[in-house]
């Protein structure tokens, strides 16, 4: 076996992609301005990065509606489209180590698991849609009217979108909406998180290295408040795809007005894992510590609400108590490292806040509860029990590595108090009867439930929310639905 140091990059090279990509050119913002990107393992700036303002995400959205209205990729075959697409999935595979270092040093997640996690499965997200590519189909459909008709549908390409996207996995939430836009034949502006900008500039370089023409990815880093609000205002845009907060979401559903533009949401949650006491119960323990420290809590769909069976919650609690403390928190460079920092000083402080009112609520930690450390932004996996349903901590979304645990009777109350949240993004069960198991999961007000698991994703299962944990879904055939429109198309037969 290879020594883990000898994989490890150089986390002081440069990078090689800092500019905007519009209409397939490197260009700088037309202000000229930059912003500092900052390692969050140490605070310390590590490269600046163009950027885009309105004037630019004007100019991204022409690109993209040029080579939308007149470029090749529309009238491309789909299984050329299918191809690109394809090639794009291996030449992410091809570049995992790069992308993985720059993942690491924008957001801080171990390297080994960006390198070998977050880029397949971004790189799946290609090779699953170009699947669909050849395979967006209408339908013929017979209808009562009274003459002779031949109806069918067509399912065609929304137009141009706006695909904005968080700093969590930056890479892989990218390849959730880039992919399939591209698959269903719409053209796309990619504005990823002023955090974590760089992955998304070497998908659009290597998606131009794939085949996909100039201005159908087009990548424009910026901040929120205004790059993201001028692509979300914007009236050329057809369509918005957004992940991120439940708040922002509201902002975005507010600037889409203007032409009505279509939008999708994935936003937040705050998912309830649920522990029966016939459940295996060491398997119970180890994939619920991993369904909320994973990613360093920052994960939409993280299991951090638990709730245990009374006659196990002792055993579950300590447990997980144990697993918490034993995880290595570290720079995500160093290869011993399961995870890594919060991303930024400020989620840092946002975290920090809801430890401090668990304590002051009266919560106890029964593990962590505290930062770590003075310098990069690592906070102790932690759990706090003898929490009470009214405490903001087991109310609010923290996104950090914050479990809360609670205890429960009857089946009844515990589905009643886990849908008892205005979130409905995911929830997790584990049991070994199979009958509660599916019982439990139909009552769910869930997107994703998991059973006996938890954190399970893949290209080929449709992700998203009920209530305020969004509109739409990500991934799976599903996803098609909401980058096309449908047309239908009736033609009276005869004379
Ligand atoms: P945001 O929702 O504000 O950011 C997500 C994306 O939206 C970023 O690209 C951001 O750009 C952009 N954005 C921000 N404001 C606007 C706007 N007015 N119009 C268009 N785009 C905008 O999340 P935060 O980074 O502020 O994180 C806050 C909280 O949100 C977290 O603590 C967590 O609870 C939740 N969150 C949920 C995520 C999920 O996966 N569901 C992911 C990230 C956060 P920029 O970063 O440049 O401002």
């Amino acid at each position: 076996m290879t020594a883990p140091s000898i994989l490890i990059p150089d986390p002081a090279k440069a990078i090689s992609r800092t500019r905007l990509l519009i209409g397939g050119e490197w260009v700088d913002a037309a202000d000229g301005k930059e912003f500092d990107v900052y390692n969050p393992s140490t605070g310390d700036v590590f490269c600046q990065v163009s950027e885009a303002g309105p004037e630019d995400i004007d100019r991204a959205v022409r690109a993209a509606r040029e080579a939308f209205d007149n470029g090749p990729w529309r009238r491309m075959s789909p299984l050329d489209r299918s191809k690109a697409l394809w090639r794009l999935g291996d030449l992410l595979v091809a570049n995992a180590e790069e992308i993985g270092r720059v993942e690491t040093l924008d957001q801080g997640k171990p390297y080994l698991m960006a390198r070998d996690g977050d880029v397949p499965s971004a790189a799946n997200l290609f090779y699953y849609m170009s699947g669909w590519a050849t395979k967006i189909e209408g339908e013929v459909i017979p209808i009562s009217a009274p003459g002779d008709y031949h109806v069918y549908t067509r399912r065609e390409a929304v137009g141009v979108v706006g695909c904005i996207v968080p700093w969590n996995f930056p890479l892989v939430i990218a390849a959730w909406k880039v992919a399939p836009a591209l698959a269903a034949g719409n053209t796309v502006i990619l504005k990823p998180a002023e955090q974590t900008p760089l992955s998304a500039l070497m998908l659009g370089e290597l998606a131009l290295e794939a085949g996909i023409p100039p201005g159908v990815l087009n990548v424009v880093p910026g901040f929120g408040a205004r790059a993201g609000q001028a692509l979300t205002e914007h009236g050329d845009v057809d369509k918005v795809s957004f992940t991120g907060s439940t708040a922002t979401g509201r902002r975005i559903l507010d600037a889409a007005k203007g032409n009505l533009k279509k939008v999708s949401l994935e936003l937040g949650g705050k998912s309830a894992n649920i522990i029966l006491p016939d459940a295996d119960i060491d398997a119970a323990i180890q994939g619920s510590a991993a369904g909320i420290f994973f990613n360093a809590g920052q994960a939409c769909a993280a299991g951090s609400r638990l709730y245990v069976h009374e006659d196990v919650y002792d055993q579950v609690v300590e447990g997980i108590a144990a697993v918490a403390a034993g995880i290595k928190v570290g720079d995500g460079f160093d290869p011993t490292s399961e995870i890594g920092p919060l991303v930024s000083s400020q989620h840092l402080d946002r975290v920090s806040g809801y430890l401090q009112s668990g304590f002051d609520e009266g919560a106890r930690a029964v593990t962590g509860g505290a930062r770590i450390g003075d310098r990069g932004y690592f906070v102790a996996p932690t759990l706090f029990a003898d929490v009470t349903p009214t405490q903001k901590i087991v109310r609010e979304e923290i996104f950090g590595p914050v479990v809360v645990a609670l205890k429960f009777k009857e089946l009844d109350q515990v589905i009643a108090a886990a849908n008892d949240t205005r979130y409905g993004l995911a929830g997790g069960i584990w049991t070994r009867d199979v009958s509660k198991a599916h019982q439990l999961a139909a009552q769910f007000q869930s997107g994703t439930v998991w059973v006996n698991c938890y954190q399970v994703f893949d290209a080929a299962m449709p992700f998203g929310g009920y209530k305020e944990s969004g509109w739409g879904r990500e991934m799976g055939h599903e996803v098609l639905h909401d980058f096309t429109e449908v047309k239908t198309v009736c033609v009276k037969l005869g004379g």
